[in-house]
């Protein structure tokens, strides 16, 4: 109620009662008192009951109204001092800024916001302003400005406030104007809330979320009744099934089924014990395929410690342990080629070893070493280099079989190992593994020429243990790169002749055929009582371009099983011919030429027509010719060697029997034999003249030789003594090292005897 109007209507009512009382009162007393003195009396009287009673009705009201004006200040106070009260316990900031005089009112819990104590807060808006974040600054003031303008229906803004400790706060402000009738903005108040904590929260909520969706292990989470209420992009992709697939299931729909109750049971006493459990398990996809996974679950408890999910975090095993897989190779494997390494090379000769114990097998190991690879490194660069290593070990493998493995035990080395329990096996891989290097590689447009050596050891025979046998192997390797390189050798020496004159020389021995690397070597023939040279041997030399001067008891065993022999002989005899005839030509006195036939050769026939053609060749006579033919050749066949014999005779040529003594002839065949000369073996020299057995077998061939009308040599004669033990004993010719060694024709050239006054 207007309390103007209030005063008026209780004035006007006092005045209506004031006005009634004097009148009606006044005329009430002269009615009642006639007489004017108890009349004056009483308006006396009457006078001091209205003023009695107005100044009771002023108390009344005077009172009514101090104490209400008490109440209302009394309430003021109460509701101020609650107001400042909960202001004071908010932690939001009020404000209360009044926009005309540019002063701004803030709570006590303003103070917290920025830091600052109540009393250094100033009312001045530019506090405010001054301490707005740089970057938010334009935005936050037009945003308050929109507000003011009537723009926006109340201010709603985010922004970050400098706070005494340096730092800046997050604060989100939301506040309203108040408009005068004719829409002018007054003041605006509002409210300020510090929610720099809420958006760290949030800040982390999002990496969390970006964690959940990015990383790489599934993730499940299920309420505390286990079902499921949230997954991953990764569980998705690991297990198969999409989010709408399982949202609201039980993760029981992943069990295998490999793990059995207890598994589970287990699981669950750890999970409500520890409120964690770790393990393998093994789930199926939706595929169907079972695989492992190493699985994280951790129960998740509120404030109040209620249950209230769980996660689970899990990966994928099988990858692991494809990786693990891909490891082991990488450790077994060599990067550059892919072939196992020697760790893997010694697992699997272990299990050869192991192998043929068991089953009376047996193996070898061939180490393969580059010849001269340093060079290619060095020339061409490491890369042409890995690369031609790449296509050496592509080739080396293709000549294997199922029986073979091939390793790379580094830089330039290779190794294989084989089982079979043949060792021809071993020597014919060796060779196919060395003429596989024949031909030249083509790397980075290069042509390249490349060699191996290979050294072979075999077990069981050579060692039962690994070690032992790549010891023994590379010894062989060494062997091999001594003799010269692009070769194989065995671990013993005797092997590696056998096996190498089998393969690789024959090999050798055809090429060395072809391109004139045999030589024709010539040893002296004397006659023991008067010491002139009647005669000369000849004998095969091979020059081999990296081994030197091969001797022919290196190759021609190898000669003879090939069948090389054939030519090798012919061509000695050609050549013997051609030389005898230019020897005769040039005045030389020498009787015979002596030309060795072999027992192959003897035994195949053709040898006459050979012979024959020779000797047509060359024009040598016949009688200049003699040919030398072993005992056991002849004996090997006799009727047939006879008929030989009998042809060669007839031919001309002269015949003798070389290391007589050695083939157990019969008197009787040896009398029918239509041979010239009888050659005691050299064993049988050696031993002259001490050698009791020695020299009676010498003894006993020279008298053979005589009582059949034979002429008898010696060979082998390294000393004068053996000389003079055979002359002494009637031998005819002597022919050894004392006299002369075999030598090429020119060097033998000035020591050949002459006619009498022939020029040199
Ligand atoms: P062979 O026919 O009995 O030849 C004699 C061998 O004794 C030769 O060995 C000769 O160098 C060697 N010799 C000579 N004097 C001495 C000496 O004082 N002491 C010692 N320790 N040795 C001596 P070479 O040249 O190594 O020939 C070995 C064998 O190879 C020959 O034995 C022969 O059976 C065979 N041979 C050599 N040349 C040919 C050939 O052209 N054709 C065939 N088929 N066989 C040949
Ligand atoms: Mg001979
Ligand atoms: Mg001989």
């Amino acid at each position: 109620m207007n309390p103007r109007l209030s005063a008026l209507r209780i004035s006007l009512l006092y005045l209506v009662l004031a006005a009634l009382w004097m009148l009606l009162g006044d005329h009430w007393l002269q009615m009642v008192f006639p007489e004017p003195v108890q009349l004056l009396r009483w308006m006396t009287v009457k006078k001091f009951v209205f003023l009695g009673i107005s100044a009771l009705l002023l108390f009344l009201l005077l009172q009514r109204h101090f104490h209400r004006q008490h109440a209302t200040v009394n309430a003021l106070a109460n509701r101020e001092e609650r107001l400042s009260r909960a202001l004071s316990v908010v932690e939001d900031g009020v404000w209360d800024w009044d926009l005309r005089n540019q002063r701004i009112y803030y709570s006590p819990g303003y103070s917290n916001l920025i830091g600052l104590p109540c009393e250094r807060l100033s009312d001045d808006a530019l506090l405010w302003e001054n301490r707005l974040h740089p970057d938010d600054r334009s935005a936050t003031l037009a945003a308050y400005q929109d507000h003011i303008d009537g723009l926006s229906e109340q201010l709603d803004c985010v922004y970050r406030i400098l706070h005494s400790d340096g730092g800046y706060r997050w604060v989100h402000a939301r506040g309203r104007v108040e408009r005068s009738a004719s829409g002018e903005a007054l003041r605006m108040t509002g409210v300020s809330r510090d929610i720099t904590r809420q958006r760290s929260n949030e800040d982390h909520l999002r990496q969390a979320a970006a964690v959940f969706e990015a990383t790489q292990e599934g993730l499940l989470v299920t309420d505390s009744r286990g079902i499921i209420v949230h997954t991953n992009p990764s569980f998705s992709r690991i297990t198969g099934y999409a989010v709408e697939d399982v949202l609201g299931g039980q993760p029981s729909l992943l069990k295998s089924g490999r793990q059995d109750a207890a598994f589970y049971q287990r699981m669950w006493e750890a999970l409500l014990r520890d409120g964690a459990w770790s393990g393998e398990i093994w789930n199926r996809r939706k595929s169907g395929e079972v695989y492992p996974q190493w699985q994280h679950i951790r129960a998740v408890r509120n404030d109040q410690g209620q249950l209230t999910h769980y996660v689970a975090v899990f990966s994928d095993l099988s990858s692991l342990k494809r990786s693990q897989h891909e490891l082991d190779f990488l450790a077994h494997h060599d990067p550059l080629t892919g072939l196992p390494n020697r760790l893997l090379l010694r697992e699997r000769i272990e299990q050869a070893i192991a192998r043929a114990e068991r089953e009376q097998g047996g193996g070898a190991l061939l180490v393969i070493d580059l010849d001269h690879f340093k060079h290619i490194n060095d020339s061409l660069g490491h890369s042409t280099g890995d690369r031609l290593i790449k296509a050496i070990a592509e080739r080396l493998q293709a000549v294997l079989d199922e029986r073979c493995s091939l390793a790379r035990l580094g830089g330039d080395e290779f190794a294989v190992v084989l089982e079979s329990p043949q060792q021809q096996h071993a020597s014919s891989l060796a060779q196919r593994l060395l003429e596989a290097m024949h031909a030249p590689f083509e790397v980075d447009g290069q042509t390249i020429y490349m060699s191996v050596s290979l050294g072979v050891s075999l077990f069981p025979e050579d060692a039962r243990n690994v070690d032992y046998l790549m010891q023994h192997a590379d010894a062989a390797l060494f062997q091999a790169k001594a003799s010269g390189r692009s070769l194989y050798a065995f671990y013993t020496p005797e092997l590696t002749a056998r096996a190498r004159s089998h393969v690789q020389v024959e090999t050798a021995l055809r090429h060395a055929l072809d391109h004139d690397e045999l030589r024709i070597y010539f040893q002296p023939v004397h006659d023991l009582a008067s010491g002139r040279m009647v005669g000369v041997e000849s004998l095969v030399r091979w020059q081999h371009p990296q081994r030197g001067l091969v001797p022919p008891s290196e190759f021609i065993p190898v000669a003879e099983e090939s069948g090389l022999i054939t030519a090798l002989d012919a061509w000695m005899l050609d050549q013997a011919c051609r030389q005898m005839r230019a020897w005769l030509d040039a005045g030389i006195t020498l009787d015979f030429i002596a030309v060795n036939v072999s027992s192959r050769l003897f035994s195949r026939g053709g040898l006459e027509e050979r012979v024959a053609l020779a000797l047509q060749q060359s024009g040598l006579e016949p009688h200049h010719l003699e040919l030398e033919v072993t005992e056991s050749a002849v004996m090997q066949n006799f009727d047939q060697g006879l008929e030989l014999l009998c042809q060669l005779r007839l031919l001309g040529v002269h015949l003798s029997i070389d290391d007589f003594g050695t083939g157990y002839s019969s008197l009787m065949r040896l009398k029918r034999m239509p041979v010239h000369k009888l050659k005691i073996d050299q064993g049988f020299v050696a031993g002259l003249p001490d050698d009791a057995e020695d020299a009676a077998i010498a003894c006993a061939v020279i008298a053979l030789g005589q009582s059949m009308g034979l002429q008898v040599v010696a060979e082998g004669i390294e000393r004068p003594d053996q000389a003079a033990f055979l002359l002494t004993h009637a031998c005819d010719f002597g022919q050894g090292y004392w006299y002369d060694k075999p030598q090429p024709a020119q060097a033998l050239l000035a020591k050949l005897p002459r006619q009498s006054g022939q020029p040199l």
